[in-house]
């Protein structure tokens, strides 16, 4: 079954719910500002590294996801990663059946 812990936002820096999904590879948030999201864990590291107006760019895209569907946060594969020009991360928004 899904774990589920208390840490801060990547996001927001709030305390936020997170709960265990996809083998641990990934977790869904709950928190008090972004409202929900899932985020790998390696795009939420990556995401400490990035600059504050970033991150707070992809909370309002948590907040601003369309009924019945959440963000999902996650580092773009390598295939990707080989261009020059390179996205830091990817977004999609999943609707809550695939969840
Ligand atoms: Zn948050």
């Amino acid at each position: 079954m899904a774990d589920r812990t208390e840490e801060e936002c990547a996001l927001f820096g709030a305390e936020a719910e997170k709960v265990y999904v996809d083998h641990r590879n990934a977790k869904y948030v709950i928190c008090p500002t972004c409202t929900e999201y899932r985020i790998t864990c390696r795009a939420e590291t990556k995401m400490t590294q990035l600059p504050e107006a970033y991150r707070t760019s992809i909370s309002r895209q948590a907040q601003s996801a369309p009924g019945g569907t959440y963000l999902h946060v996650r580092v773009p594969s390598v295939a990707h990663e080989a261009g020059v020009a390179t996205k830091a991360l990817e977004f999609e928004y999943i609707t809550r059946d695939q969840k």
